[in-house]
């Protein structure tokens, strides 16, 4: 049975304080209430998340960190664990283009990811290639191998909470989103490297879903897809109206085919 797809709002470090976050989420609470076809989860940063928890109560909107690390506590100054977050949030992200930009290895990820789930997460990991890899033709190897190395600590079992995403990295932020006939086939063999690591049926239930400048104008082209279960989105998650926008236009795609 495939999973119900998701709307993945990523705040990065936005906004800068606890009354914009509030008023970010009073604004999409409507949109995400009158649907459910689609899971929409917020990613604030985290010392936004125990505001937004009390807030999101009674909207069916989910919490998530951006990121964790893979100990559950002790010496590690700064981080904050899949464990810890795993006592009130559903979701995190591991991978990010913009965390592995700053040193954040492929081993490093593995275990974040192994954490979150470990620790009951829904863990969306990031996968992509850069602008270079992309031009050289080299997309696909980039992307299998950050597949099958992200996927070291997961198995079938993790399959229904695991979610990998598309997001190619000159896409993000740069207004430049993926031809969806190249975000397509990206999926289609990021859905098939796992498969062939975790199992057929893991590969059938885990989500796979786009991101990268995807916008109110251009999310259906993406949800549309027969191998995308959602977005993750950026920038365009931090206006409040665009994304209701997105949220009741991704419900509504999803409503004419079958996700459940
Ligand atoms: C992201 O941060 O994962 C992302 C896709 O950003 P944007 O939508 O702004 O490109």
């Amino acid at each position: 049975m495939a999973n119900k797809p998701v709307l993945a709002a990523n705040w990065k470090l936005n906004p800068t304080s606890a009354g914009e976050a509030a008023a970010l989420i009073q604004g999409i609470t409507e949109a995400a209430r009158s649907q459910d076809r689609v899971t929409v989860a917020i990613f604030p940063p985290f010392v936004w998340l125990l505001g937004a928890l009390e807030l999101l109560d009674g909207t069916g909107i989910e919490l998530g960190g951006q990121d964790c690390f893979w100990e559950p506590s002790g010496p590690f100054t700064g981080e904050v664990s899949a464990a810890m977050l795993g006592g009130f949030c559903q979701w995190v992200i591991v991978g990010h283009s913009e965390r592995r930009a700053m040193g954040e290895t492929d081993q490093q990820v593995a275990k974040k990811a192994g954490a979150g789930l470990a620790a009951g997460l829904s863990t969306i990991i990031c996968v992509g290639e850069r602008q270079e890899q992309h031009d050289a033709g080299q997309a696909a190897e980039v992307v299998t191998g950050q597949v099958t190395a992200a996927l070291a600590e997961c198995s079938a079992d993790d399959s229904h909470r695991l979610v990998l995403a598309y997001e190619p990295v000159w896409a993000i932020g740069t207004g430049k989103n993926a031809d969806p006939e190249h975000a397509y086939k990206m999926m289609r063999l990021i859905r098939e490297a796992a498969a062939h690591l975790i199992g057929a049926k893991a590969g059938l239930n885990l989500r796979v879903i786009y991101g990268g400048s995807v916008n109110g104008a251009n999310i259906e082209q993406y949800v549309e897809l027969p191998q995308c279960d959602g977005c993750l989105v950026g920038g365009a998650s931090l206006k409040a109206d665009e994304f209701s926008a997105m949220i009741r236009s991704t419900a509504a795609v999803y409503s004419s085919t079958v996700t459940q």
